[in-house]
């Protein structure tokens, strides 16, 4: 907690309220999945644990267009931080065994884009994210878009990297209806899970929100007066 790392957040373990408990509280309704029990108490089932994933830099570096260097056993390879995360709130990652994060590399093109990140958290201080949005995008001088990333983090067990809710916009012009619609269409592409101590409607619901209020501000908007919760 004292030295938090970059690489270290991008591989923050996922969090459920169902495990994010006391040994106690956990042994009287039962282990789970992803500790010494058989059963998942979100979505009653034995296969797929549904922990949330919760790294905010997560989302940020994707819409960068980051990659992840590891250093292994089996020698050193570069992955797309995009392909790097697995929907499987245990094993969330693909890391082979005595694998190491030694960079994180950016593409050269980043001073292009323009970016941001809104976050969704029960503390004002540091805390776990139960929705954040991360957008980067580009714009020619009459305001259309050409280009789009938006990712999405705290409502799935792995980053919500939304290529085709964004390819759709790319060469719309950048009005408020415009943004209303993406931000909805953003919305609809989340599906929460009920383990995270803000309600899964909310949490969906500002997807739509924080989206919009993101696109607002990266696209020069003054004020978002339409905006409908
Ligand atoms: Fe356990 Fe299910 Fe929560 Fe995973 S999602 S930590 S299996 S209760």
């Amino acid at each position: 907690r004292e030295t938090g790392t970059i690489g270290g957040n991008l591989m923050v373990d996922t969090r459920c309220f169902f495990l994010n408990q006391s040994a106690f509280w956990r042994k009287s309704l039962g282990y789970c999945l992803k500790a010494e029990g058989d059963c998942c108490h979100v979505v009653p089932q034995k296969e797929i644990c549904y922990a949330t994933y919760s790294s905010d830099m997560g989302p940020g570096l994707m819409v960068l267009g980051a990659s992840l260097h590891f250093e292994g056993p089996g020698g050193s390879r570069d992955v797309p931080l995009t392909e790097f995360y697995i929907d499987e709130g245990r094993d969330r990652f693909h890391l082979k065994p005595g694998e190491i994060l030694t960079q994180i590399n950016l593409p050269k093109d980043i001073d292009e884009w323009t970016t941001g990140y809104r976050k969704l958290r029960l503390r004002d201080t540091m805390d776990f994210p139960a929705m954040g949005a991360a957008i980067a995008v580009k714009q020619d001088a009459d305001r259309a878009i050409s280009d789009l990333r938006i990712a999405i983090c705290g409502v799935s067990m792995a980053p919500l990297y939304l290529t085709e809710v964004a390819e759709k916009f790319i060469g719309e012009t950048a009005t408020s209806d415009v943004l209303d619609k993406l931000a909805e269409e953003t919305m609809n592409a989340t599906q929460p899970k009920k383990n995270l101590v803000v309600p899964t409607r909310y949490r969906k619901k500002m997807v739509r929100v924080y989206t919009r209020r993101l696109l607002g501000d990266l696209m020069g908007e003054e004020a978002v007066a339409t905006l409908r919760i």
